[in-house]
This record gives C-alpha cells, structure tokens and sequence, in this order.
C-alpha cells in the first residue's frame, strides 16, 4: 500500500515513514503543500495522509486542489486539537478521514488500512497520472482532455498499467489479464503496447508508457 505523508515537521516526518515502512507501507514524503499536490498528482497512491498547517499551501487547499483535479485517492487529514482548525472543514473540502494531532501510531496504522480498504472496494476508479486520466468505470481514457479511443484489448493493458502506475508489470502479468494460458506467448503484448503508445503517447509527445528493461513496462505521469 502506497502512502504519501505531507507534513512540514521533518521529524515527525521522517518517524512516519520509518514507522509506516516497518508496517509494510511504501511511503513517499513533502514537506509543504505545493510540493505534496505535485507528488500526489504524479503517482499513484492509496491514502495521503496530509497535515493542514503547511507552508506554500495548506492541507485544505491540497485536499480542495486534489478533489478538483478528479483524484479519488484516500485522504487523512492531520488536524490540530486547538479549535482554530475543525474536523468538520477538513471533511468538507474532501477529506476521507482526520486524525487529531497528538495521535497515537496504532491509531494511525488502523485508520491508514481501513481507508485504504474502503477505497479498494469503492468504485469506478479514476487514474490521473500527469494530463493522462484512465476511467477504470467507464472503460475511457483521455489525454490533456482529448478522449482517446482504444481497443478493448489495448484498454485492459493500460488499465492494468494505471491501477499499478509507477511499478514495473511483467509481460506475463498484462498478458494473464486476458489470457491465463500457459503457453501463450508474453510477446504479443508487445503489439498491444506499441499500439497503446501511438495513441496516448506519441501524437502528444508524451512517453508516459516506459519499457522496464528485463521487467515489462511501467506507466508513469509524463505532462500536465
Ligand atoms: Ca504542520
């Protein structure tokens, strides 16, 4: 599970990730709110967990910017217990979930997998990676707002790129969506790849869809 921590005091930062990682989380870190809207709109996680006290722009304009650019990605708000700040904003500018700060780890841990629970099992899912969006409902795709046709075949090979965006898939893997026969051949996938980058790379001088030497391929945000 994929986590982006947004939080300008570094070392209650840097103790979230060690935390976060010895429980089995891959976490990435910003430390202001320009830098974690940037971050959360290039890859993909499950949850952020993003402070509202932060320098360039605070959580409640991330969260609102976030909201706005279609992401559905899970978001903790970390609020401050002193009535300045109140739950019931973070919420409303499309927060999931807060937490209020000081809080205990377990707690943390608890609210971080059940939200990611939830949002695994909240449908459609929408992918933003960059100016690429992946409509995983509506089975659609468009890049900087222009709808880009594809097959159903090259649509199941970048649905299953953009639901795990930033990692290397094997062949084999993209294949097995719609072929789990043993003996068919990785190789055919490549066919569909070339094709998928000619329609949603290439005519936009993008090269989101990158090859992962030995590995497969991986989609990365390239633009926007
Ligand atoms: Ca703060």
């Amino acid at each position: 599970m994929r986590v982006l921590v947004v939080e300008d005091e570094r070392r209650l930062a840097l103790a979230l990730q060690h935390g976060l990682t010895a429980e089995g989380f891959s976490v990435d870190i910003a430390h202001d709110g320009l830098s974690g809207l940037a971050k959360a709109t290039e890859r993909a996680y499950d949850v952020v967990l993003l402070d509202i006290m932060l320098p360039g722009l605070n959580g409640y304009r991330v969260c609102q910017r976030l909201r706005a650019t279609g992401s559905d990605v899970g978001i903790l708000m970390l609020t401050a217990k002193d009535g300045e700040w109140d739950e019931a904003e973070a919420l409303d500018t499309g927060a999931d979930d807060y937490l209020s700060k000081p809080f205990s780890f377990v707690v943390l841990v608890a609210r971080l997998r059940a939200l990611a629970r939830r949002m695994g099992s909240r449908a459609p899912r929408r992918t933003v990676l960059g100016d690429l969006v992946v409509d995983s409902a509506a089975r659609t795709c468009t890049r900087g707002g222009v709808a880009v046709p594809l097959t159903p075949r090259e649509f199941a090979v970048l649905d299953h790129l953009a639901r795990r965006a930033g990692e290397a898939v094997s062949k084999r893997e993209i294949l097995d969506v719609w072929d789990s026969g043993a003996d068919s051949d990785p190789n055919t996938v490549e066919v569909h790849v070339s094709a998928l980058r000619r329609k949603i790379d290439t005519p936009f001088g993008r090269a989101a869809v990158q090859t992962v030497r030995g590995a497969g391929y991986r989609l990365a945000a390239d633009g926007g």
